[in-house]
């Protein structure tokens, strides 16, 4: 089966390696070449010159970009997918995108023959280096049959949300409980920290109690009380998935100011700490205003 990928970004490039072997023939683009070279050195696969190009042949193509926005950028223009894509095939958008933009390309792709699945993941680099992400897919169950071995090459938990949009609109709420209880347990540490406790104790108890999260087990012990800060997720595309729940929120009159609240504060993070950093590091806000470290 005959595979586009385009997008080899932190998770993207860990994505396409599963599908860089039989039965699969790969074809891969990144807007910045010197990553599909060096993706290709160490794998079985074609590196395009253009989006046009990468998918020509393809039977499924595979986007894996920052937003929705990005996917619409590689759609369109004089080498962008459209203008090459092949009538029956199937788009997979692996990108944390919002439902809107995702439901205005599937109805583009539809009228000219192309199927389109919204497919975001979770379980972050680990889960996909090992091939075992959680999919959320929106859109047709005839279509994901087409496509089903393309997306149990990295998916081992694989659900389907809904129409075309509902994995996105699920994603964008899932990220958005990963971003309160970031900032959240980073606050009740800070409490902690000013009233004399050691973070790794409180951690321990909260971890064995009804306090406890991914963030509170995972990723503040490995990575916040180690100051070791991986980058493995950006916090700017956090930042996008509880922004795009926040506007979600808003175009259903739901009343959600937890979230809206914390989209803000994700805001002011990436403001202070920059694109590049990785979203863990949104505790240096709180550890900033409260002159300390969680260590
Ligand atoms: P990165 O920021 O690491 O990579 C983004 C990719 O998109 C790169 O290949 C980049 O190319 C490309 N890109 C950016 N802008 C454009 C553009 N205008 N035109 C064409 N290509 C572009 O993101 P991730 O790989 O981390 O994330 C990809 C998606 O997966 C996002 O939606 C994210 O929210 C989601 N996700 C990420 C997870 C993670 O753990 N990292 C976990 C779950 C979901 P270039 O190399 O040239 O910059």
């Amino acid at each position: 089966m005959k595979i586009a990928f385009i997008g080899l970004g932190d998770i993207g490039h860990l994505m396409a390696s599963h599908l860089a072997r039989e039965p699969f023939e790969l074809t891969v683009w990144n807007r910045t070449a010197a990553k599909a070279e060096a993706f290709a050195r160490d794998h079985k696969a074609r590196v395009a010159q253009t989006p046009a190009d990468a998918v020509r042949d393809a039977q499924v193509v595979i986007t894996c970009l920052p937003s929705s926005a990005e996917v619409e950028a590689v759609l369109h223009g004089e080498n962008g997918v459209l203008a090459a894509i092949r009538k029956g095939a199937v788009l997979i958008d692996c990108t944390s995108g919002d439902p809107p933009t995702s439901r205005s390309i599937a109805a583009e792709l539809g009228g000219r023959g192309v199927e389109f699945l919204d497919a975001p993941v979770s379980g972050g680099t680990t889960a996909a280096r090992a091939g075992t992400l959680t999919v959320m897919w929106g859109g047709d169950a005839t279509v994901f049959e087409r496509v089903r071995l393309v997306i149990e090459a990295f998916g081992k938990k694989i659900v389907h949300a809904g129409p075309v949009g509902s994995g996105d609109a699920l994603k964008a709420v899932n990220n958005a409980l990963l971003a309160v209880h970031i900032l959240s347990t980073a606050e009740g540490l800070a409490i902690l920290v000013k009233a004399g406790v050691d973070p790794k104790v409180a951690l321990d108890v909260i971890n064995a109690s009804s306090g406890r999260s991914n963030s509170s087990e995972n990723l503040i012990p490995q990575r916040v009380l180690t100051r070791a800060f991986p980058r493995t997720f950006r916090l700017a595309l956090l930042e996008k998935d509880i922004g795009i729940a926040a506007v979600m929120a808003e175009d259903l009159k739901a009343k959600t100011p937890l979230i809206e609240l914390t989209a803000a504060r994700f805001h002011e993070a990436r403001e202070k700490l920059g694109e590049a950093v990785d979203h863990v590091e949104a505790v240096k806000i709180v550890e900033e205003e409260n002159q300390l470290e969680i260590k």
